[in-house]
């Protein structure tokens, strides 16, 4: 974890987004950064204007899914680099869903990279980057005390629906979506009721998305496999769901959040400064 200077102390830098302090104890700030690690942080990189890309990307799975009633920690869109989410508390797994086979899943099993799955296969990895995020089983998940059984039920019917919807949604606009990690928090209700909510985010980062035709990768895997033009790739994936922002809105994307921390009271000078 990095210190930043911001225009509020930041609560956590990982390694893709900053979290902030929200306007109430129960939101956050999520800040998207242009940094890009793969190969856990073997590789590092800033992909000038990946951040704005996949904040306006992810706002739009999530408004999508909020849309189906898919309980999701998004609560609106701040500016060009953050958004306000429901703060939760994050269970430590990524959930890995996959439609058609591509990266270590094709080394791991002896499959050809594009093999279409016979039906969507749902993994579980720890999330501990000293780890390297090892996959894991229900029955370490629930051992180790990572999440109970009925939220790991919670947890796979909302990724299997997440699923559904996304793929249908990804390629109305052309796109196949290969393979997504999906992160999931807890809230406890004044009830005392436990609730599972989708967080993180759902951007070329963190989905495998093919092109239907040219099977042309629109994704991480760009910077992953230095196939070149990674921004161009997430661009394209932004301006086919129609969420891609007028040059002059890009470059006034300074002033967007300019505007907005102005309206929190704060400065926006910090913020540049993460930049
Ligand atoms: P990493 O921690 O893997 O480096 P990021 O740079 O994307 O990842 O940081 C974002 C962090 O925010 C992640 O650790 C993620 O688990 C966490 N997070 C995502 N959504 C929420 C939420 N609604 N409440 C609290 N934490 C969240
Ligand atoms: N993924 C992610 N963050 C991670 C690990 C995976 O977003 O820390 C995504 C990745 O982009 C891909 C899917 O989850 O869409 C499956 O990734 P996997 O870890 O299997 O990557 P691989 O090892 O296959 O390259």
């Amino acid at each position: 974890m990095r210190k930043v200077p911001h225009r509020s102390q930041p609560l956590y830098e990982g390694k893709a987004k900053i979290l902030l302090p929200g306007p109430d104890p129960s939101t956050l700030v999520q800040h998207f950064k242009d940094d890009a690690t793969a190969f856990n942080n073997a590789k590092r990189a800033t992909i000038e204007g990946k951040g704005v890309l996949n904040n306006l990307i992810s706002e739009y799975m999530f408004q999508a899914l909020s849309e189906i009633g898919l309980a999701n920690h998004f609560l609106h869109r701040i500016n060009m680099r953050e958004q306000l989410i429901r703060k939760l508390e994050m269970i430590p797994l990524e959930v890995v869903v996959r439609n058609i086979a591509a990266g270590s899943f094709c080394e791991r099993y002896g499959c050809k990279e594009g093999t279409v799955l016979p039906r969507s296969i749902v993994e579980y990895c720890l999330k501990d980057d000293k780890l390297a995020d090892p996959p894991v089983s229900e029955d370490h998940i629930t051992a180790f005390g990572w999440a109970h059984p009925q939220e790991i039920d919670d947890m796979l019917s909302l990724a299997l629906r997440a699923n559904d919807f996304l793929q249908g949604v990804f390629r109305a606009v052309g796109l196949r979506l290969v393979d997504f990690k999906l992160e999931f928090g807890r809230s406890v209700e004044d009830n005392g009721d436990v609730a599972i909510w989708l967080a993180d985010e759902i951007s070329p980062d963190t989905c495998r998305l093919w092109d239907r035709d040219s099977q042309e990768k629109l994704d991480k895997d760009r910077f992953r496999h230095d196939l070149g033009k990674v921004e161009r790739a997430y661009r394209e994936v932004a301006r086919r769901l129609g969420v891609l922002p007028s040059n002059s809105a890009l470059k006034n994307s300074g002033a967007a959040k300019k505007s907005a921390a102005e309206k929190n009271g704060k400065s926006s000078e910090s913020i540049r400064s993460v930049e």
